[in-house]
């Protein structure tokens, strides 16, 4: 049975690294014989490699397991092009956040200076097409700070994360705000480990929904950074939580607490990332995404959708929180397409 009447997918990448040439020169030349790719040699080549199209895979998961919608994300490597035609060829599947990613292209990276503000003159062009419907994923970065090659301070970046939020304001749009990282490598996004700087731009622009990418639970088995997304989620009414890598029981949290509530949650999950989840049973929890450093790069299509689907059938909750959760809250934020009026529980 399909989970909800509207099943969205917040989190989604249809476009795939095309990694594995380039790391398999890397491997010839280094270490004859050695069959695994490393994540860290992954993040060396990730400036150089560019995203192919992955949407026949997508779609077959969007198939099997009742996925009506996807926000489609790009991210390094991949375009904004390559969602857009697949939002033109598919408009009642997929719809699109935008990134500036001119300052990011195979050609152009160490040799031109990023500005943010060239970037957000690009966000503010490609949010006045009217195609795109929110600034993801997560904020746009300096290349040489994103790959550790040069730092930046708390309140220089919070100054930065501004003049995004003008944007978005302008456009009336949601902003994604990225947490966490996936364990093989660390990218230096600076925020990423620093959820509570979200409060600094949650009272500064009250009108501007902010959802933070993940909700805290990017990967690994703790519960810190989620807490720290709870605690900005439960201060400010515009912040919301990406849900689809919490495990069964953290949903609760948020559920119970009376200043976040299903009507805050939104169910994305990551499809297209590289991110294996891992199994411990008989631990709690008995499964949590984490990328596995001595095992290397994975290289199937991991099943997130099934995965994730299933920690949220295990929730006693009502079917109209469910439905909330599942494409309620996103149809609302992202302004999506749906047939009928007043089948979802009204939220203020
Ligand atoms: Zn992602």
């Amino acid at each position: 049975m399909k989970m909800g009447r509207f099943v969205v997918d917040g989190h989604v990448h249809s476009q795939r690294h095309a990694a594995g040439p380039e790391l398999k020169k890397r491997l010839a030349d280094k270490s004859a014989g050695r069959k695994k790719l490393k994540y860290s040699e992954l993040v060396q080549v990730m400036p150089q490699i560019e995203a192919y199209d992955n949407s026949e895979r997508l779609l077959y998961d969007m198939n099997c397991y009742g996925v009506d919608m996807c926000i489609l994300m790009a991210s390094y490597g991949m375009t904004n092009e390559q969602n857009l035609a697949l939002v033109e060829k598919y408009p009642d599947r997929f719809a699109a956040l935008c990134i500036p990613t001119g300052g990011y292209s195979v050609e152009k990276y160490g040799k031109e200076e990023w500005t943010m503000e060239a970037a957000c003159n690009e966000l503010d062009r490609l949010l006045s097409t009217g195609k795109f419907c929110g600034i993801g994923e997560g904020f746009p970065c300096d290349p040489k700070v994103f790959y550790r090659k040069k730092r930046i301070s708390r309140t220089d970046r919070i100054d930065e994360l501004m003049q995004v939020m003008e944007v978005a304001r302008k456009h009336e749009v949601p902003v994604h705000y990225h947490t966490g990282f996936a364990m093989g490598y660390h990218l230096g996004i600076p925020e990423a480990l620093e959820p509570l700087w979200a409060h600094e731009l949650a009272s500064n622009f009250p009108d501007v929904p902010i959802i933070f990418d993940h909700g805290g639970m990017a990967c690994w088995w703790w519960e810190h950074l989620v807490d720290q997304c709870l605690h900005v989620a439960a201060s400010h009414d515009n912040v919301y939580l990406e849900t689809g890598l919490y495990w069964t029981d953290l949903y609760y949290k948020p559920l119970l607490d009376p200043n976040i509530g299903a009507e805050k949650l939104l169910w994305g999950t990551d499809w297209g990332a590289s991110i294996p989840v891992y199994s411990q049973p008989g631990h709690k929890p008995p499964t949590y995404a984490m990328q596995l450093i001595k095992e290397g790069l994975v290289t199937h299509q991991v099943d997130l959708f099934g995965w994730s689907l299933r920690q949220m059938r295990r929730l006693d909750i009502t079917q109209d929180d469910l439905n909330l959760i599942l494409g309620g809250n996103a149809a609302r934020l992202y302004k999506l397409k749906f047939p009928l009026t007043r089948m979802f529980k009204a939220v203020e």
